[in-house]
């Protein structure tokens, strides 16, 4: 996939351990492969190490294995060849995808530099979803799954007739786990998207898993639970063996009309 300079958008181009365009703007691959196309000095948004390695770890059990299965069946089934994941974290899903073709976008520096080792075939950057280095109509596939939607880039990098992908928790989504974490646990809420973008297929797929203790540790620390949980509801999540959980993933597939 062609990528454009963030600040003049020309093509760029790769020369060693660089990405140049004609201005001279140039920006480097890190040592593990991912390219840093971030402008601005200021701290990083994204997510902490320890965040990133207790995903890793948790996506490593299989928990979430049914919905990469889903997903890449998805892409097949619409006969996707090009990828562009918004928000795509570790790269547990982009790099399980079908397409030959594949760029993904995210700011956990920390994220991308696991994703790029582990995952040579895409192009993973440091940018911003919702201002990607992309030129207009470069894609007949986008996913975003568990990120924010960026709906007019989307709109703009979708060839006519491509295809956006999002999955977001379904309502169960982790209950029994809020159950022990909150007082009054809650079910997620269902929301609707701003886009001009016509709806064409809208899937809950559901699964259990048994965690462990390690497991649920993993969990806790990857989610925002960690930041709103009380001490002594912390203590009662500690002292459980095992718990069963309801994994619960709502996949919604929307198509480009221009
Ligand atoms: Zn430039």
């Amino acid at each position: 996939m062609k990528l454009l300079c963030p600040v003049c958008r020309e093509t760029l181009e790769r020369e060693g351990r660089a990405a140049r365009c004609v201005h001279g703007h140039s920006f480097d691959y890190a040592k593990s492969g991912y390219l840093n196309l971030y402008l601005s000095h200021k701290t990083m948004h994204g997510d902490d190490a320890d965040m990133v390695k207790a995903r890793t770890s948790f996506l490593s059990s299989g928990a979430y294995a049914f919905l990469r299965e889903e997903l890449k069946q998805i892409f097949t089934e619409y006969g996707s060849t090009s990828l562009v994941d918004l928000g795509c974290g570790e790269g547990y899903y982009t790099s399980y995808m079908p397409q030959s073709d594949k760029a993904a976008f995210d700011l956990a520096r920390k994220a991308l530099m696991h994703a790029a080792k582990h995952d040579p075939d895409t192009l993973y950057c440091v940018s911003s979803i919702f201002h990607t280095p992309l030129p207009d109509a470069c894609t007949d596939s986008v996913l975003t799954c568990f990120a924010p939607v960026a709906s007019d880039e989307i709109e703009r990098i979708l060839q006519p007739g491509g295809i956006f992908v999002l999955v977001t928790p379904g309502p169960d989504h982790l209950y029994e786990f809020k159950e022990i974490l909150y007082d009054t646990p809650y079910r997620n809420p269902m929301k609707d998207i701003d886009t001009t973008l016509r709806l064409v297929d809208d899937r809950m797929i559901k699964s259990t898993f048994t965690a462990d203790q390690s497991l649920l540790r993993d969990l806790f620390t990857m989610t925002p639970y960690v930041w709103h949980t009380p001490q002594e509801n912390k203590k009662r999540l500690d002292s459980l063996e095992t718990l069963t959980v309801t994994a619960e993933f709502r996949i919604r597939i929307y198509r480009s009309g221009k």
